[in-house]
């Protein structure tokens, strides 16, 4: 077994447009088994990543982190949990970008489903418009505020805005919000400029063909 790559949760991009579609691409190369990276890959990636993507915040910062050091085992289950969340709710969005004529129910029992009641039950309702919010105090609330922004892109996602990366092997997810839906990449310097790249290079290669067979004719 080749091993594991490198996570990066302190410096992996956040451009989803919506901080569960960041959660969803805290996996890195998702559909190229050479490539693929796992960001959140131990309990410490979890809490720097949420730190940095504004879902677990200074106060609660240091309480959590001495918490799951103490606590190896509390800290491999909030880990998993979170892991079960960002695959439920690719498998859901991923469902909804490849076929967007059916519907695409969550139903009750099931693990995004529950996800989002534990943490429903756990908020409390604020703001107007009123939200479900959570400020993450302790181990467990970390999945529970992730799932609150899961819920909420169920919710209001438009779903004609909902891209995968156009990479073969990236599968990022954004909200894509040019105004004439053009986005093609998760981000034009990074996916993009491989294409441009390939395609350059396809491009200098059939030139190179068509040389070399013209000066054979010769
Ligand atoms: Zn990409």
């Amino acid at each position: 077994m080749s091993p594991a790559i490198p996570s990066r949760p302190q410096s992996i991009a956040l451009i989803g447009g919506h901080r569960a579609l960041d959660l969803v691409n805290t996996v890195s190369w998702r559909h190229d088994p050479d490539q693929w990276r796992e960001n959140l890959a131990v309990p410490l990636d979890l809490l720097t990543w949420a730190h940095r993507a504004s879902v677990l915040h200074e106060p609660h910062l240091t309480a959590i982190r001495l918490a799951t050091a103490e606590d190896p085992k509390l800290a491999a289950g909030v880990l998993r949990r979170v892991h079960e969340l960002r695959e439920q709710l690719y498998l859901h969005l991923a469902d909804c970008i490849d076929d967007p004529d059916r519907e695409h129910q969550i139903v009750e029992g099931s693990p995004l489903h529950r996800a989002f009641a534990d943490a429903v039950t756990a908020s409390k309702l604020a703001g107007t418009p009123a939200r479900w919010t959570l400020d993450a105090r302790v181990p467990f609330d970390i999945p529970r505020v992730l799932a609150l922004h899961a819920l909420d892109l169920v919710q209001t996602m438009p779903l004609d805005s909902l891209r995968r990366c156009d990479d073969d092997g990236c599968g990022w997810l954004f909200l894509d919000t040019t105004r004439n839906h053009s986005r093609r990449w998760c981000s034009s310097g990074d996916c993009g400029n491989r294409d441009r790249a390939r395609r350059h290079y396809a491009r200098s290669q059939k030139t190179t063909r068509r040389d070399a067979s013209a000066s054979g004719s010769q």
